[in-house]
């Protein structure tokens, strides 16, 4: 294994445990090393840190232990096996009202760069690094042992998810046995998922417990879901007793796949879903709605579009709030990881001042339980929610 020595000074982040080693970190890399490849990592005065995966980048290193210890097969099939027991411990497993769920969400479950998004029986993989994906058939083989029967089927989705630049390429599909998309479900309501066409792993598992705190505020309200892909927030608001629930996406595909999904769960719904942009249909909404859910897709991918991400989600949110009937209740999310807890708060606080109008917060919302934070990796927590009572 090669071994890479940090600059003095910068071993604090790793001493507490953060998974991260930036390139500016690294006062030497011994050897030639190639994207993926494990090293070990050591102080300035050539103390043992920790083994990670080398990767091309600002991020250099991905820590995936702090002991001196052989990364093998078992390895990874422990890290498994840990990220299995929390989800029985979730109530994830065997769950006959939902059968969808994370069961590796990278850095939360010591597995950078990886996720495992779990569908019925069908397991969805991403790989978002080489050293991850060079151990694939490792982490495939420790999946079918852990899980047994659970799992049928194993799709890898990781053509669009590893760096660009990378020299190994990853091509979509089974990696094993083969299955048809079919209805899965979540709190006993049905979701048809592609995994191979759809976004990310097909689902956005993350939005779980939000969809159902949407489901307990929908009571007679006229509700619109914004940026609402395959419709998850409409059917639980449906379900919850909305007068009506319309449903906005800029994507034709997710909107065909609402219209199916409420069809699913719903004989005669009142609901309707429109393809076209949501900031221009915000602009025609004056006193509609009285319930709105707005969860628009990452404004911001990295730090340096910061700015511009914000100024995305205050434009948004002031329009919305300006709008939402008196009374009305705003679900506003961000999924930016580089868009912290109080800056998302600090953002919506401007974006009320410009709409003028009295809001107060009544929940605030994160990723549920099956995306855990890595304490010692806060960026981890990139889900932020506020639920919004506008007068
Ligand atoms: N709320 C959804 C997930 C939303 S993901 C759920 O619970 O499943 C973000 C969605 O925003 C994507 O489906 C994407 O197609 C859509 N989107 C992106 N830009 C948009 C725009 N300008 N107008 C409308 N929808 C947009």
């Amino acid at each position: 294994m090669h071994k890479i020595t940090l600059k003095p000074g910068k071993e604090p982040s790793i001493l507490r445990f953060h998974p991260w080693i930036f390139s500016g970190a690294i006062k030497n890399i011994e050897g030639n090393l190639t994207e993926g490849e494990l090293v070990k990592v050591y102080s300035s005065k050539n103390e043992f840190l920790a083994i990670g995966q080398y990767q091309i980048g600002s991020i250099a290193v991905r820590i995936i232990t702090f002991s001196e210890e052989n990364v093998d097969y078992g390895f990874w099939r422990q890290r498994i096996q840990n990220a299995f027991a929390l989800r029985i411990s979730l109530n994830l497993t065997d769950n006959n009202l939902t059968n969808v769920y994370r069961l590796i969400h990278g850095e939360g479950d010591g597995m950078p760069g990886l996720i495992v998004d779990i569908y019925d029986k069908t397991a969805v993989l991403q790989f978002h690094t080489v050293g991850m994906f060079l151990v694939k058939d490792d982490i495939v083989r420790a999946l079918l042992e852990v899980m047994g029967n659970r799992i049928t089927a194993i799709y890898d989705k990781s053509e669009g998810t590893l760096p660009f630049k990378a020299k190994v390429k990853a091509q979509n599909g089974y990696v094993y046995g083969n299955s048809a998309p079919t209805p899965v479900l979540e709190y006993g309501n049905k979701f048809l998922v592609d995994w191979v066409e759809g976004q990310k792993t097909g689902f956005f598992v993350d939005q779980r417990e939000n969809r159902k705190l949407v489901e307990q505020y929908a009571k007679d309200r006229s509700v619109l879901n914004v940026f609402g892909y395959t419709g998850g927030f409409s059917v639980y608001a449906l379900r919850g007793g909305a007068n009506l629930v319309h449903s906005v996406d800029s994507s034709a595909k997710a909107i065909e796949l609402t219209n199916q999904n409420v069809a699913l769960n719903f004989d005669n719904p009142s609901h309707e879903a429109f393809a076209v942009d949501a900031f221009e249909y915000l602009n025609g909404i004056d006193n509609k709605y009285d319930l709105i859910i707005l969860d628009p897709p990452a404004f911001a991918k990295h730090n340096n579009v910061l700015q511009n991400a914000l100024q995305g989600y205050k434009k948004l949110n002031a329009r919305t709030i300006s709008k939402i009937k008196p009374g009305g209740i705003l679900f506003t999310f961000s999924c930016s990881q580089v868009v912290s807890k109080v800056h998302f708060r600090e953002t919506i606080f401007s974006a009320a001042a410009i709409a003028k109008r009295p809001v107060r917060i009544l929940h605030q919302l994160s990723q549920p339980a099956d995306h855990p934070v890595n304490i010692y990796h806060p960026e981890g927590e990139y889900l932020k929610g506020l639920v919004l009572y506008v007068e």
